[in-house]
């Protein structure tokens, strides 16, 4: 038996989760792949989406010239623009879209010597979050010296939202009126919604969503509840099995002290696939569909749970990290992170298609 650890990708599921985030926004969705589609696989989630959406999003130019190579050819942004002018000529030449946010990324562009009309940029500005993108003050001199390009064709507004997914919080709706004023009358399509964007905030829906991780069917808004279906499911099996005596400790540091018998079921995963070494004692898992919880520290290639409530799960019984059972929000918020950062994380075990989809 080969190690009994993987990464089910359910592609029907990411189908209807773009299917439900387009209808929901209205206009057009850009389906964000960065980072290997938060660890699902780019090139086979771009195959899967194609009919769903009206485009990609990825970080950078390698991620873009990987799809490419994999035979995408629907458009594809890059989110953090280009780095050099080497680059600038690569996009080009690829077809692809770049954001511009910074005042080196527009004279990269305005000394490139490139066809004309060849490049549809996305002008990035801060509207708040102060991270990356043109001051509100220099939108315009930015949009006019992009129009003063012959290589430019088309240009599209976005912005990006940095509390989006907190519906209490008055930081979008103030990002949102800071937008609008700086770009008033500007031609040009607007882009503003992220995932919590999209779903939380009706008012900022505009002509093109960048959603990624809703996508994948972790809800970025708390409580959630908008139909999102998992799309990974990263699972497992108990391999041995043990009884601890009460006052027993186990695993590293001892964490765990049995105060009563306890049945535990060692799992064939542990850090290095990714699943969170700082999730606790307590943290859910599902055994055979039941839920119960880890126990102790996670090791690197395995971890322990506890099995003292289910007598018919043993040796062989299915493990649910996440997915439909186990929320991986949860397991983030036992982790201290986020649903995001687990989900790029997974590694070392294969990843599996429910369908026949990627080559
Ligand atoms: C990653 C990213 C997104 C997608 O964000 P989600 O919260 O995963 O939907 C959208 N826009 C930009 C600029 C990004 O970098």
């Amino acid at each position: 038996m080969t190690r009994p650890s993987e990464a089910r990708i359910d592609l029907d599921a990411l189908r209807h989760n773009a299917a439900l985030l387009r209808e929901r926004h209205g206009g057009r969705l850009l389906a964000v792949l960065k980072a290997d589609a938060y660890g699902h696989g780019a090139a086979a989630c771009a195959r899967a989406l194609q009919e769903r959406c009206d485009g990609f999003a990825v970080a950078f130019l390698d991620e873009a010239l990987a799809l490419r190579a994999a035979g995408v050819r629907a458009p594809l942004l890059l989110l953090e623009g280009v780095f050099d002018a080497a680059e600038l000529d690569a996009a080009a030449a690829q077809g692809l879209w770049i954001v511009v946010h910074h005042e080196a990324q527009l004279r990269l562009i305005e000394s490139a010597a490139l066809p004309p009309a060849s490049l549809a940029v996305w002008l990035k500005m801060d509207s708040g979050m102060h991270r990356a993108g043109f001051a509100p003050e220099q939108v315009r001199a930015a949009h006019a010296r992009l129009r003063a390009c012959g290589a430019v064709a088309s240009l599209t507004l976005m912005s990006h939202f940095a509390r989006a997914d907190e519906p209490d919080c008055d930081a979008t709706p103030r990002q949102l009126q800071v937008f609008e004023e700086a770009t008033a009358g500007l031609a040009g399509e607007r882009s503003l919604c992220n995932s919590a964007g999209l779903l939380a905030w009706p008012q900022a829906r505009r002509d093109w969503a960048r959603a990624g991780i809703a996508l994948y069917g972790a809800d970025p808004i708390p409580g959630g509840g908008h139909g999102l279906r998992p799309v990974m499911t990263l699972q497992s099996r108990v391999f041995a099995e043990r009884w601890l005596a009460p006052g027993e400790a186990l695993g590293y540091g001892g964490l765990f002290v049995a105060s009563a018998p306890t049945r535990v079921g060692l799992v064939a995963i542990g850090y290095a696939d990714g699943y969170p070494r700082a999730a606790a004692t307590g943290t859910p898992v599902a055994v055979d569909g039941r839920l119960t919880r880890t126990l102790g520290r996670v090791s690197m290639d395995m971890m322990t749970v506890d099995l003292t409530g289910l007598p018919d799960a043993g040796i062989g019984s299915r493990v649910e990290l996440w997915g439909p059972q186990v929320d991986v929000n949860e397991v983030a918020r036992r982790a201290g992170t986020i649903a995001y950062e687990l989900l790029c994380n997974v590694k070392r075990v294969p990843r599996r298609y429910a369908e026949a989809a990627p080559a």
